[in-house]
C-alpha cells in the first residue's frame, strides 16, 4: 500500500478548513478538515483511526474520538474512510487495535504482527529524537537519511508547552520554534521529557483533563518547579476549552514560583510580526525578570 500524506499547512489548506468545518471549532479541527480537503483527490482510502487513548490511562478529547464521523458526514465527495478503533491502555487493547487495523485493511495477522513490531522500533528511534530536542519532521527526515545528528544547545532554557498539533505545525505558528532557535533558546517540551516525568507524582491532582491538557499541565508542572528552566512558553489553540483551564493553573503555579510565562493563542489571524515581537520582548524581559513573578500575553 502507498501511503500518501498531505501537504505541510499553508493557507489553502486553511482556507480550505476554515470552509468546511463548522465555525465554532477549535483551530486545529480546521486545519485537519483542510487537510482532509487536500488529500481527498489523491488517494482512495482516508485513514482517520478513531484514537481512544495512547500510552496512558487518559483518553483523548472527544473532538479526537468523533473525528471519523465529523469528517465522514461534514463534507462531501471524499473517498472511503478507514477509522479503526485504537487504544494502546493495555496489551490486549494495543494487540485488539492492531487486529482491528488488520481486519480493515484485509491483511493477515502475520503480516500485521511482523508492521506491528517494525513500527515499534522506528517508534522508539524516532521519541529518541524528539528527547533529543528534534521536531517531528526533522525526527522523520534524520530517521530516512540515517544521519546522525549533532546536539541542539542554546544560551537560555524555555520550556514549550501545548498540544503536538500546535507546536509542530509551524505554518500556524508563525515558526515559533525557529524563530526561538534563532534567539539562542534551548526548547525543552513535554516530548523532551522522560515518560516518569510526566507521571503523577509532580501533578499529583486527579486526571482533570484530556490526553494532550494532562501531559501539557504535568511538563508545565515539571519546568515550573526545574531551577534550570529561566521561562514558560504556552501555546494555546484558539476555541479550545480545556486550553483555557490548563492556561489558568500554569498561571497561578507559575506566580506561585515565580516563573515568567508567556501564553500565546493561535487562531487564523494570526500575524507572523505579532508572535515575533511578543516573542523578542520575552526572551529580553527574562533576564531582568529573574525573581520576579511576570506574565505576559
Ligand atoms: S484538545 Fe482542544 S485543540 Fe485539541 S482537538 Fe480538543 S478542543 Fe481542539
Amino acid at each position: 500500500m502507498e501511503v500518501v500524506v498531505s501537504e505541510e499547512t499553508n493557507k489553502k489548506v486553511l482556507d480550505e478548513g476554515i470552509k468546511e468545518a463548522v465555525t465554532d471549532a477549535c483551530i486545529p479541527l480546521k486545519i485537519f478538515y483542510g487537510h482532509v480537503v487536500n488529500l481527498a483527490s489523491k488517494v482512495d482510502f482516508l485513514f482517520i483511526p478513531r484514537i481512544i487513548n495512547w500510552e496512558n490511562t487518559s483518553n483523548f478529547c472527544p473532538k479526537f474520538l468523533g473525528l471519523p464521523d465529523m469528517i465522514r458526514h461534514g463534507i462531501k465527495g471524499i473517498p472511503p474512510i478507514i477509522s479503526p478503533r485504537i487504544s494502546t491502555k493495555s496489551l490486549r487493547a494495543s494487540w485488539r487495535s492492531i487486529e482491528n487495523i488488520a481486519r480493515t485493511l484485509n491483511v493477515s495477522k502475520f503480516k500485521a504482527i511482523h508492521a506491528y513490531r517494525r513500527g515499534l522500533t522506528a517508534i522508539s528511534k524516532y521519541k529518541e529524537l524528539l528527547r533529543d530536542g528534534w521536531t517531528p519532521l526533522e525526527a522523520e527526515q534524520i530517521l530516512a537519511s540515517g544521519n546522525s545528528t549533532q546536539k541542539l544547545e542554546g544560551k537560555m532554557n524555555i520550556a514549550l508547552l501545548g498540544y503536538p498539533y500546535a507546536l509542530y505545525d509551524s505554518y500556524i505558528n508563525s515558526n515559533l520554534i525557529s524563530q526561538l532557535r534563532g534567539l539562542d533558546v534551548k526548547i525543552h517540551t513535554a516530548d523532551t521529557l522522560p515518560v516518569q516525568k510526566l507521571k503523577r507524582n509532580i501533578y499529583d491532582r486527579k486526571d482533570a483533563f484530556w490526553h494532550y491538557s494532562d501531559s501539557v499541565l504535568r511538563a508545565g508542572m515539571h519546568f515550573i518547579q526545574d531551577s534550570n528552566i529561566e521561562g514558560l512558553i504556552h501555546v494555546t489553540a484558539f476555541g479550545c476549552g480545556p486550553d483555557f483551564l490548563v492556561n489558568k493553573i500554569l498561571e497561578i503555579e507559575a506566580k506561585e514560583h515565580s516563573k515568567p510565562l508567556l501564553t500565546l493563542s493561535l487562531d487564523d489571524k494570526n500575524g507572523d510580526s505579532g508572535i515575533i515581537t511578543r516573542l523578542e520582548s520575552f526572551i529580553n524581559m527574562i533576564p531582568f525578570a529573574k525573581g520576579t513573578h511576570r506574565i505576559a500575553h
